[in-house]
């Protein structure tokens, strides 16, 4: 099935009770039993719910996985593979993550004695580096928040695989529309899904998709007993963004692009972050293995103070000033104060991350007035 159909067939059946098109949102906690133990595959709504059912099937197919599970936010379905973990074991990750990753990673998980390493993942030499007997995970996001670096996906599946250990890989930044992480060798893919799959800025979620069946149950192991579930709403509002990622991802590449180049050729811009352009470092690997390059881009001004980042931030109209990504509308964001703010100061400038940067999550507005919105609040 080509993409376009299986965003809008994916995991949709038909509701057997009533034939309703449209998955129903099963708002219960409960299921009544015709006898103990006789019930219809439903018991309790944290364990089984329709609802969910249908969103994690259509999650799986879409990322081309057998299985799909879907968690009340993006950090808790992290929060799961992590806790397919034992104390001892070791992890290595990408040092210019998702602040609230790191956040979980160091506040949460150290302290239970497993150990993170961070490293720059653009150079797998740096990953064989530190791995050894202990390493049990290795995590990557790709591009990244918001350097958008690039991880060659399937040099890193095969270190991991020669490690014997899992990769699984943040594929928020790509979709599923750009990029299949499992088709490349990863053995889990995490997305917050309040960003992209969602698309609307209206629910907060998060899922997970593998291949493997034990790594499948215990990670479902994981979800029942910890219950970081997301309620049959949420799991509705995801199912009915997943209809139309295709025609979004379409056209917030083509804003992405018109942006990225707008940005480069102006004067007052000193740097632009965009895995499209044939300059950026990992554009090679980007074009192997995404089908688009999104509308997530980064910049620099010429002055790069941070009054004048400031200045620009808060200048914008149609860009609202919010954390946040994906959603139909555009937003501007400022890093160092806002979605990486959980990252020290130091370790943030270490890793190429200005104080004056900006991010822009380009919507599916129309071009000209997005352009028209930069310009004025550039100058
Ligand atoms: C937002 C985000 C997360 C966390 O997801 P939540 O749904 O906010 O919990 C993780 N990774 C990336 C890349 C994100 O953008």
């Amino acid at each position: 099935m080509k993409t376009a159909t299986k965003m809008i067939h994916a995991g949709a059946e038909p509701d057997p009770s009533t034939g309703a098109i449209m998955t129903p949102i099963y708002q219960t906690s409960t299921f009544v039993q015709a006898a103990p133990g006789q019930h219809k595959g439903f018991e309790y709504a944290r364990s089984q719910n329709p609802t969910r059912f249908a969103l994690e099937e259509a999650l799986a197919q879409i990322e081309n996985g057998k299985h799909g599970l879907a968690f009340s936010s993006g950090v808790a379905a992290t929060d799961a593979v992590i806790k397919l973990l034992q104390p001892g074991d070791e992890v290595i990750c990408a040092n210019d993550m998702y602040g609230g990753t790191y956040r979980l990673f160091t506040k949460i998980y150290e302290k239970f004695n497993i150990r993170f390493h961070y490293v720059n993942m653009q150079d797998e030499a740096n990953i064989s580096a530190v791995i050894n007997a202990n390493t049990r995970l290795i995590w990557t996001e790709t591009p990244t928040n918001p350097l958008m670096n690039i991880t060659d996906i399937a040099a890193v599946s095969r270190i991991a695989k020669a490690a014997n250990a899992i990769l699984c890989v943040d594929n928020t930044f790509a979709s599923p529309y750009l990029q299949n992480p499992l088709d490349l060798g990863a053995d889990i893919v995490m997305h917050s899904a309040t960003k992209y799959l969602g698309g609307h800025s209206d629910v907060i979620q998060g899922c997970l998709v593998m291949n493997d069946q034990t790594l499948r149950d215990q990670l479902y192991f994981i979800q029942k007993s910890c219950g970081a579930v997301p309620g049959p709403m949420d799991c509705f509002l995801v199912l009915r963004g997943i209809k139309t990622l295709h025609v979004r991802m379409q056209r917030h590449c083509e804003n992405g692009e018109r942006i990225a180049h707008w940005l480069r050729d102006n004067p007052k811009v000193a740097k632009v972050y965009w895995p499209g352009f044939a300059d950026h470092p990992n554009h090679a690997i980007a074009k192997k293995q995404m089908s688009g390059f999104g509308g997530m881009i980064s910049f620099e001004l010429v002055d790069d103070s941070t009054e004048e980042a400031f200045r620009v931030l808060s200048s914008t109209k149609l860009f609202s000033l919010a954390e946040s990504l994906g959603g139909v509308e555009s937003l501007i964001n400022h890093p160092a104060s806002m979605t990486h703010a959980s990252i020290p100061r130091e370790e943030r400038i270490k890793n190429g991350l200005k104080e004056s940067l900006i991010r822009l999550s380009v919507g599916i507005e129309d071009a000209d007035d997005l352009i028209a919105d930069l310009q004025h609040a550039i100058g």
